[in-house]
């Protein structure tokens, strides 16, 4: 099927800069994807998300499953026109439901079900319901239904949690209707064994998918041992498709994880992070409840052109989080999905132009300057 296919335009050590051609637009990679989980970025609309220079976001199948229901998007003109997002979406499987929400679910080597965290309702997702459920949200990138693998897991555990995974990736590829310019990928697990992690990636391989993630990292391993997987996996992945880092991560994560390879990340972090008055900025993580900003009539972050930044002073924002009135968390997210796209923007510049270990070194240099 052609439409969908990735690009590499540079190569600076195991970096890339790409684009990923798609049926509903192109993405500049590497990409970090904001968190839409139930058909919004939260405290943003779709306006501001595109402001931020975002160019794909990611929906929830087992959220959207539950609420509104697949059935009823499809009803309503799929994803894209539901939630006002005509570029690309990518949609987790539920796979990661299966690890977070493991008291409310039941496993077995079909599928798994689940009784919903909202209102105890049974809720069955096999491999091939979760592709049709993403096929009906009209998904541009629909994932794979995987097991993501608890941290800790001994050897055994995780390799039978892999080879399920592996099962079900294949289950998952051939249910996946093809489409002009939609695309699926497959999800790497094997915990922290790089032995499992070069079997994962080959059996994935082996099917054929159009890109390829890396699932059950950022799960409490850590950051060294997060690094020394995907060192361990990536040069076992096929060299001319998208590779994404899933739920991942603090910027240094994302500029390690781009060092590494990695072409496309997402993670709840910064939107989340913007609620609580936390702010990633170029000086490293701000506080924005802290009392010295009290009085500070200076930007945000001076080199930033979101509205938190060019419009506001630390003195309001901290005012806001005070008064716990909702325009505080409003900009703050803006500011940081900015930021992340910033992060993102100037690490493939910085390939293109092949100083990215240097541009790295600058920008961590940068992070230490901050105090709360
Ligand atoms: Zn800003």
């Amino acid at each position: 099927m052609t439409g969908f296919f990735w690009t590499q335009q540079a190569a600076d050590g195991a970096a890339r800069a790409g684009v990923l051609h798609t049926a509903h637009g192109e993405v500049q990679t590497p990409v970090f994807m904001p968190v839409g989980t139930a058909a919004t970025v939260k405290a943003m609309t779709a306006d501001a998300v595109r402001a931020t220079g975002a160019s794909i976001v990611l929906g929830n199948t087992y959220h959207l499953m539950l609420r509104p229901g697949a059935e009823r998007v499809a009803s309503l003109g799929g994803l894209h026109r539901f939630m006002d997002w005509p570029g690309p979406i990518l949609t987790d499987s539920g796979g990661f439901q299966i690890m977070s929400l493991d008291k409310l679910r039941k496993l077995d080597a079909d599928g798994v079900t689940f009784s919903s965290h909202l209102d105890g309702s049974k809720h069955r997702l096999t491999p091939e319901r979760s592709v049709h459920i993403q096929h009906l949200l009209d998904s541009t990138i629909t994932m794979v239904l995987d097991e993501c693998t608890a941290f800790p897991a001994t050897y055994e555990v995780a390799e039978t949690s892999m080879a399920m995974s592996m099962r079900w990736a294949a289950r998952s590829r051939a249910a996946f209707v093809e489409r002009e310019g939609y695309g699926m990928f497959g999800i790497v697990q094997g915990s922290v064994f790089a032995d499992l992690r070069r079997r994962s990636a080959e059996a994935l391989g082996a099917i054929g998918f159009d890109g390829y993630a890396i699932g059950g990292l950022a799960v409490g391993e850590g950051q060294a041992a997060m690094f020394d997987t995907l060192e361990a996996t990536v040069p076992h992945l096929p060299s001319d498709r998208p590779r994404y880092l899933m739920g991942v991560g603090t910027p240094d994560d994302l500029l390690g994880g781009v060092q590494r390879g990695v072409d496309m990340f997402d993670c709840v972090m910064p939107t989340r992070a913007g609620r609580t008055g936390r702010a990633y900025t170029r000086a490293g993580v701000l506080n924005m409840r802290n009392a010295r900003h009290a009085a500070d009539p200076s930007p945000l972050d001076p080199a930033c052109a979101c509205p938190a930044c060019t419009r506001h002073s630390r003195a309001y924002l901290h005012h806001l989080f005070r008064c716990d009135e909702m325009l505080g968390p409003m900009l703050l997210t803006w500011h940081n999905i900015t930021y992340y796209q910033d992060l993102m923007r100037d690490i493939r510049a910085a390939i293109v132009q092949g100083r990215l270990d240097v541009h790295a070194a600058k920008v961590r240099a940068g992070w230490i300057a901050a105090t709360d």
